[in-house]
């Protein structure tokens, strides 16, 4: 049942499901495992017949994500790269497509696959850039893709602004809003046709699932979408979808907790001498702090920094770390860190890694939701391994090498 279109985030993500079970009166939703349903009678399908064209508990998460963003129906994927893989599916032979450079690694290595397989023209652009974005806009793509904030550098892009301009050349709108998930930010009401989520992110939350999903605002696209979603067989489990409702009901307090731990860490890695750069949307300085503000409801609780050194001094500083974990993903509520260039981006080649700005000094942090004084202490201790191996290093100058 969609949710009241009065309802606030919390609500409806709260009661997603809850008290529909006719039968017994179960205040959760149960969980329906059964691949296939009986037909009623000889050519009377019931509203499921098949659980890869429709499940009852993949259905319920599918509407709960439309309503917390928005848009008229969600559809629940397998992971977040297959929703980005259904949404292609919208593209005829060799229409165009208009991406960020710096987009998630796996995005970009299946744009930049599909494209050299013919299948698609692509456009890599900085979106930041007004002047080769308007270049890019007027080769008339199909779909604008949009990541804000993008991964791994936290670069923010106007969406209300691009859909506006990406509508006047007749094209659709797709955001992947992994980052910040419906409480912080709503893309489909500043103009954009299309969401994507990986659930495995601060959806569902808890780094158990892998999963995605689009939500879209229009019925046409949202049944386009869906078929090509079963035709393809990219539909979510349903255990999965399971555990993904359950997380999500608790994630407007997860990123709240999330983001306030994320902004106090900032405050001590900016203060710190042997920090570079951070980029987090919230800074007053960072480029997009402006546009953050006024379409973002929270600035999210990704992180990335520069350590000043080389690659061996981010090697000591990540082997210093107790509380944060060396590992890909995000948005679990334990804290991560990654070396996107080896990690998140390594489909990325170093030559692109470099336009889209990532070095080997740059680091990625998911903020989890542990007492954000032992994240701290946690990063002091991997800066107070750092040095002095830095300094051992210094000392003992280059490595001599014998013929
Ligand atoms: N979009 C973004 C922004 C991501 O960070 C990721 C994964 O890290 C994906 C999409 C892909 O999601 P999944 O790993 O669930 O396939």
């Amino acid at each position: 049942m969609p949710a009241n279109n009065q309802q606030s985030i919390e609500t409806i993500a709260v009661r997603a499901g809850i008290e529909t079970d006719t039968q017994h009166g179960a205040i959760t939703p149960p969980l329906y495992l059964s691949s296939n349903y009986s037909f009623a009678g000889f050519d009377e399908k019931r509203e499921f017949d098949y659980s890869r064209s429709g499940n009852p508990t993949r259905q319920l998460l599918g509407q709960a994500l439309a309503d917390l963003e928005g848009g008229f129906g969600g559809i629940v994927t397998s992971s977040g790269m297959s929703a980005i893989f259904a949404v292609l599916q919208l593209l005829k032979g060799g229409e165009r497509i208009l991406a960020p450079h710096d987009c998630y690694g796996g995005t970009f290595r299946l744009f930049k696959s599909y494209a050299e397989k013919g299948l698609i023209t692509l456009d890599f652009v900085d979106q930041t850039d007004e002047q080769a974005l308007t270049v890019a806009l007027e080769k008339k793509p199909k779909i604008v893709w949009i990541e804000t904030p993008s991964n791994p550098l936290l670069r923010v892009v106007d969406i209300e602004k691009i859909s506006q301009l990406a509508k006047q050349q007749g094209a659709l709108v797709a955001v992947d809003n992994t980052f910040l998930s419906p409480v912080f930010q709503k893309p489909l009401l500043l103009g954009a046709d299309i969401v994507v989520h990986s659930t495995t992110k601060y959806i569902n939350g808890h780094s158990d699932v892998v999963g995605g999903a689009v939500v879209a605002k229009e019925k046409q696209i949202y049944e386009d979408i869906a078929w090509w979603a079963n035709c393809t067989g990219i539909t979510g489990a349903a255990f999965d979808s399971f555990l993904t409702l359950r997380g999500l009901r608790t994630l407007d307090v997860r990123v709240q907790r999330h983001a306030k731990n994320a902004s106090k860490l900032v405050d001590y890695l900016v203060s710190h001498d042997q920090v570079e750069h951070v980029y987090y949307p919230g800074l007053v300085g960072h480029p997009g702090h402006d546009i953050a503000k006024k379409q973002q409801s929270g600035f999210g609780s990704m992180i990335s920094f520069k350590i000043k050194g080389d690659v061996e001094k981010v090697k000591s500083f990540l082997s210093g770390l107790q509380v944060f974990s060396l590992a890909e993903s995000l948005g679990g509520v334990e804290s991560l860190i990654c070396h996107p260039s080896t990690m998140t981006h390594a489909a990325v080649s170093i030559e692109e890694q470099k336009i889209a700005g990532i070095t080997q000094n740059l680091l990625r942090v998911s903020v989890g939701i542990e007492n954000v004084d032992d994240l701290i202490d946690d990063i002091q201790r991997g800066f107070e391994t750092a040095l002095p191996a830095e300094a051992n290093r210094a000392a003992s100058g280059p490595v001599a090498v014998s013929c």
